[in-house]
């Protein structure tokens, strides 16, 4: 019986660029872009979960998924024809300190395919092995962080933020060992791979390594690489293609830590090697979302000190990646000014990016300067108010311009405080700003039913809530995977309401305020 007999192989990235010519997983250093290596066989792949808008994107049927054959496959037990695996090679700055060379140290990419579109579509193993580049490391990856990165990087999807997708989720029938955890013992936990699918996995990374040794033709190669795959509407040549390449690689990025910003996302380690060259969200795991509206929360325990990777620095810190690009591209350049340009791209478009999420979360029409600096006035509040993002906003749809103020706030907004002191405290700041925005709204000329469709659509009632994640999680520990699948059901329709599934939409109860909780990683 044939299977699979829809997926077409195009392995650009190994036919294109320079390989590493040894095979296998021994660690060294490597000057290709990619090292030939196998997923190393597991005892027992079994699909936990898949996507199926990603399964119709590649032409798996409901049989094809279901069938072994498909788990062998995901699991890294079995290749189809045309798949030619391999993991690639970049650095990175992490934590602002240059890292040197890192590489999928356990991603490994099956190929490159091509759907009934023409759309190219790498699939990638996360946890099939040790590679080249997985260091002192194992190449595995744990059903928790898999959980979290097959959900999360569909609920992106369905929200509108641009990320990496995933097809698949298969547990590996194998334990791994992890010793990370707060006791400080070593722990086992079920293993698992996500096959994660993107039309490209090249991260700024990839262009700071052949910087970082000085290789300029290295570095040309993989730029002209990339370009021509992976950005094929840029046209023109020599600089001025590099210049526009990387200001829509800038503004790419101010567009999705706009999304990330509207969402209450908090990717957690944006490091270069976790950068997008499409802007696409990538690398889930430590990444959290915001409950109580807090600028300077992180998932990274790593990261506890200086907290780098806060919420509300992300925007700027997003800039500091691509100045660590623009420096590594500037190999290309005789003269630095159209990098400079990029980078002023990046602050501009996210200057535009954020005033639409002020008009959009808002309702507005169109937003002033005066909206913008109510927006912050907002934010403040919601700060110090204790009071969850996601809940705030849903309901400020139902915000009536016409009525009393006073009388609507405990109705619409009183489940969305953490804490009653603080509630009590802020009372008068939101009665203000309420206030302020009635008004707002009366000059505003849209009809209050189609407002409030638009902020419906700005603001999600379903986000994957750091909680409702570990209860999965914790779920599926005692062998009950049914709420990993409902999960991922409720955030296919984010922006919906989904009557008989509020509890979904419900704030974070008290045991998962803490890190030893509720997991992040
Ligand atoms: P991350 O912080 O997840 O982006 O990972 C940084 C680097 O560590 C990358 O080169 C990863 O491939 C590598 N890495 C992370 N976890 C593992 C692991 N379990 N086995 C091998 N390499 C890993
Ligand atoms: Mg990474
Ligand atoms: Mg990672």
């Amino acid at each position: 019986e044939r299977r699979f007999d829809n997926l077409r192989f195009d392995n650009r990235f190994l036919a294109q660029l320079p390989g590493d010519p040894e095979t296998g997983p021994g660690i060294r250093q490597v000057e290709a872009a990619w090292s030939r290596v196998q997923p190393t066989p597991v005892a027992a792949p079994r699909l936990v979960a898949y996507s199926r808008e990603m399964a119709d994107i590649l032409g798996f049927s409901e049989a094809d998924v279901r069938s072994p054959a498909f788990a062998q496959v995901f699991g890294g037990n079995a290749l189809l024809p045309g798949m030619d695996p391999f993991a690639a090679n970049y650095g990175g700055h992490q934590f602002g300190h240059w890292a040197g060379q890192l590489g999928d140290g356990r991603a490994i990419t099956l190929g490159e395919t091509l759907d009934a579109q023409g759309q190219r579509w790498e699939l990638q193993l996360k946890g099939a092995g040790p590679t080249p580049y997985s260091r002192s490391a194992d190449g595995r990856a744990v059903m928790r962080s898999s959980i979290r990165e097959f959900l999360c990087s569909e609920a992106m999807h369905h929200l509108g933020v641009p990320t990496t997708r995933a097809l698949s989720l298969v547990a590996t029938g194998e334990p791994v060992v992890r010793d990370m955890f707060y006791d400080g013992h070593p722990k086992e936990e079920p293993g698992a791979i996500v096959c994660r699918v993107s039309p490209s996995f090249i991260r700024f990374g990839n262009f700071e390594l052949p910087y970082s040794r000085n290789d300029a033709d290295g570095l040309r190669k993989l730029a002209d690489f990339c370009i021509a795959r992976d950005f094929p509407e840029l046209q023109g040549e020599g600089e001025s293609l590099y210049g526009d390449w990387f200001a829509t690689i800038a503004e790419r990025t101010a567009v999705l830590m706009a999304h990330w910003m509207r969402v209450g996302f908090v990717h957690g380690v944006m490091n270069t090697d976790n950068l997008s060259i499409l802007g696409l969200t990538i690398d889930y795991g430590p990444y959290g979302w915001i409950d109580a509206f807090d600028p300077d929360w992180t998932p990274n325990t790593t990261d506890a000190g200086g907290r780098r990777y806060r919420f509300g620095w992300q925007p700027k810190i997003a800039y500091w990646n691509l100045t660590r690009l623009a420096h590594a591209l500037s190999l290309l350049f005789n003269d630095v000014l159209p990098l400079e340009e990029g980078l002023q791209r990046y602050m501009d478009r996210f200057v535009e990016a954020d005033r639409d999420n002020v008009a959009a979360k808002l309702g507005l029409l169109e937003a002033r300067d005066a909206d913008v600096e109510a927006m912050q006035t907002l934010n403040a509040l919601l700060q110090i108010g204790e009071v969850d993002m996601t809940l705030f906003f849903r309901a400020l749809s139902k915000f009536d311009a016409q009525a009393p103020v006073v009388a609507q706030i405990d109705v619409l907004f009183g489940h969305a405080f953490y804490d009653e002191e603080k509630r009590a405290q802020t009372l008068p700041g939101f009665a203000d700003w309420l206030q302020w925005y009635s008004e707002r709204l009366r000059e505003d000329a849209r009809p209050a039913e189609e407002r409030r469709a638009r902020m419906d659509a700005a603001n999600p009632k379903y986000v994957l809530r750091n909680y409702l994640a570990q209860e999965a999680i914790d779920l599926a520990e005692q062998g009950d995977e049914s709420r990993v699948i409902e999960l991922l059901d409720v955030m296919r329709r984010p922006y919906d309401e989904q009557p008989g599934r509020e509890r979904f939409a419900a704030k974070r109860p008290e045991w998962a305020k803490t890190k030893a909780g509720c997991s992040m990683l």
